[in-house]
Formats: structure tokens, sequence, C-alpha cells
């Protein structure tokens, strides 16, 4: 049996996926790849496998959801990094943590989605959920040198110690854009993110804010804390992940370069913090910014700061209406300002329910897509 710890990459050919298997190639004395998976059987899938030959490589097209999931117990890795994108990362990451394994968690829709229910599964199979989106790793590292950590946030003298968790938001390429200019706004705009490259999901995600609107549900979900303390600040160089400030007014800022393999690193390593060889900050030449963000402009932020508030089966929504919005955005059937003017509407129906049982949840997100599609 070796002794090296057992990686599982899910979402292997996604942006996320390259960089983890970046990481992990670095140090293949400590890490093994024991499992690949994707969505369709891309060329990419078939030349990571030649290359990982001793891992097992699924994708859920052609091998189907129930063989993903099963590959996950049967690969028994001591972590799985969750680099999916959208709500068909959450029963994967359920898996993983029913198999014991850690959960260096990129896709924040299992969170979002379900964010009471994973927290407590992974509590009862005494796993761990290590965040990998850039803001909420920050949070997470900047909470533990505080001796913070979520489960102890339930401590009333530990809750009252973090005043304000303070996100910081690129803004995205349409940051300066007036209400008027985003309205006629193309699929092509949208996908040139100024500081990060990523899927495209989440780059239009980055240009609407919806994506810090799950930012704010992911954090008051994973931190426990009230959707009012939980601050975003517009900061264009994304070199700050995110901010802490504590009851004596002191603000504690994690800073590297806008690269995911930052946090993969730091989630893979986790509890150790290990040398890496990535490119550090420069500050002979360096200007940060930070200004107020446009809610007006930006309505996704507004909507999931409500559907924090209203919690239930809110958040959930708030994600299934924006995921189909966004489909239909990047097939050109609606425009940039529908992704919001949906998401919306599908908000204003009953999603109050049970958070914590995994039906009523995937019953949420079924009933908020097809509230939607009417919707266009
Ligand atoms: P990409 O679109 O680049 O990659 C998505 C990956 O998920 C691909 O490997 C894709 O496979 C796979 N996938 C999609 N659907 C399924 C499915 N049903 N079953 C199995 N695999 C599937 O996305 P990103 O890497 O950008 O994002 C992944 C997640 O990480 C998202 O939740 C995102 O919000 C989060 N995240 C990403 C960041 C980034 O910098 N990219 C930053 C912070 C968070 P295939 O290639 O076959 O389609
Ligand atoms: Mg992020």
């Amino acid at each position: 049996m070796s002794s090296k710890i057992r990686i599982a990459v899910l979402g292997a050919t996604g942006s996320i996926g390259k960089s983890s298997l970046d990481i992990i190639s670095r140090d293949t004395e400590k890490f093994e790849v024991v499992l690949l998976a994707s969505r369709s059987n891309s060329d990419t899938l078939d030349e990571l496998s030649k290359q990982y030959p001793n891992a097992v490589c699924v994708s859920a097209q052609k091998d189907g959801k129930k063989k993903l999931l099963s590959s996950i117990a049967e690969s028994k890795p001591d972590i799985t990094i969750n680099g999916i994108s959208g709500a068909a990362g959450l029963e994967p990451s359920i898996a993983a943590i029913n198999a014991g394994s850690n959960l260096a968690l990129a896709n924040k829709e299992t969170i979002v989605m379900a964010g009471k229910y994973v927290l407590q599964l992974a509590k009862e199979k005494n796993t761990n959920i290590i965040p990998v989106d850039s803001e909420h790793s920050a949070i997470f590292h900047l909470l533990k040198r505080e001796n913070i950590v979520h489960e102890f946030s339930r401590n009333e003298h530990e809750k009252n110690k973090i005043s304000e968790i303070i996100l910081t938001a690129s803004g995205g390429p349409f940051r300066n854009y007036s209400l008027e200019k985003l309205r006629n706004v193309t699929v092509q705009d949208a996908l040139c993110h100024p500081t990060w490259n990523m899927g495209q999901k989440i780059t239009i995600d980055s240009a609407s804010m919806a994506n810090k609107g799950l930012e704010i549900i992911e954090a008051c979900l994973f931190f426990n804390m009230l959707p009012e303390k939980i601050k975003v600040a517009i900061h264009p160089q994304s070199i700050v992940h995110s901010m802490i400030r504590l009851c004596n007014g002191v603000i504690y800022a994690q800073m590297s370069k806008p690269d995911m393999r930052h946090p993969i690193h730091d989630a893979i390593y986790w509890p150790l913090t290990a040398p890496s060889s990535l490119e550090p900050v420069d500050f002979d030449n360096l200007t940060l910014e930070f200004s107020k963000p446009d809610t007006e402009k930006f309505p996704m932020l507004r909507l999931a700061r409500e559907a924090a508030k209203n919690g239930a089966l809110f958040p959930c929504a708030y994600n299934a209406a924006n995921e189909i919005a966004v489909a239909a955005f990047m097939e050109n059937k609606i425009g940039f300002l529908d992704i919001p003017r949906i998401t919306e509407s599908v908000l204003q129906e009953d999603f109050s329910g049970d958070c914590m049982n995994l039906e009523t949840i995937l019953n949420a997100d079924a009933k908020a897509r097809l509230i939607g599609l009417s919707l266009f």
C-alpha cells in the first residue's frame, strides 16, 4: 500500500482541474492521482489517462453519473478536488464526503445549494471541507490563523471576534459600463475577464456579479455568518483575495497573484503551510484600489443577499435560476440583463422548505429551473 496522498480530481479537464494537476505534478513524491473525472469523453481526458496511467478515468456523459459517484468511493481518495462546474458538482461532493475523503472545494454551488447539509454531513463523517474559491480560501486560512474555524463560530465569544468578512471582487469587464451599455453586451464581451482566466460559466457570472452573489451566500453558509456581516469591495487588481475585520477594528487581508494554483496548493497541503514555487507578489510597482459595488447596475448582488436572508431553499433557487439564464444567454436566446430579471422572478416563488434534506434540495433546484425556463 503506497503511503502517498491519494487525490481525486473532478472536473479534471477544466480550468480548476488543470491548475490542480499542475500543483500535484510538482510534488509526485507526496501525491498520487487516483481518479480523473470530466463530463465529456474528450481528447483532453484521453490525454490525461495516458499521463496518469494508474488513475481511473470517468466521463459522466459516457459512463453515467452513477459510475462517477461509485468511482469516487471505489478510488478511496484522501482528498477530492471538486472542480466540476455548476449544480452537477453537488452529488460528487456528497459522494466524496460519504467516502470519508477531505474535500478541496472549488465547486461553490455545493455550498450555495446545500451548505448546511454538506457541512453537517462532513462533521458526521469526520472529514474536512477546505474551500478553494479564492475568497473563501483566504477567509478560511485567515480564520485558522486567528484560531477561529467555522464550527467554532457557533461559540458566541468566537463569533463576536469577527465583526465583518470583506469579499473582494474584480468587478469584471463591465465594472465601468453604464446600465444602458450593459443592455447590449454580447457573450464575447462578457467572456473577457480582466484578471482571472476561468471556465465560461464563472466568467459570465463575474461579468454580471452573480459570482460575487454566489460567494456572499457561500460565505454566509460556510462561515456561519449573517449576510449583513459580509461586505463586498471592488478591487480591480485581484491581489487581495479577501479580508476579515476583527472586533478590535483591525483588518487582516490575504494577498497573492490572481492564480488559482495558490488556493489549490493551500487546500491540498492543509493543515500544513507548505513551500510553493509560484510567483510571489512584487510590491515594487503595485497599486491597490478599492471601491463600492454598484448594486443598481448589478442586481445579482442584491438578489443574492435577499436569498441568503430568506435562507431555506432560496439560495439553491438563486443558483438554479442563474444557471439556466446564463446557459440561455450563452446561446444568444436572452440578453445580459435578462439574467437578473429571470432570477428575480424565480425568487418571488416559494422556496421555503427543508434545506437539510437532499431530495428537497434537488427538487427546489428542478423547480427553479422549470419556472426560469418559462420566463424566456
Ligand atoms: P470549467 O468549465 O473550466 O471546467 C468544468 C469541469 O467540470 C470540466 O472538466 C467539465 O468536463 C466538468 N464537468 C462539467 N459538468 C460535469 C458533470 N456533469 N460531471 C462531471 N464533470 C463535469 O470550469 P472552472 O474550472 O472554471 O470551474 C469549476 C468550478 O470551480 C465552478 O464551480 C467554479 O465556480 C469554481 N471556481 C472556478 C474558478 C476558476 O478560476 N476557474 C475560481 C473559483 C471557483 P468537460 O471538460 O468534459 O466539459
Ligand atoms: Mg471566487
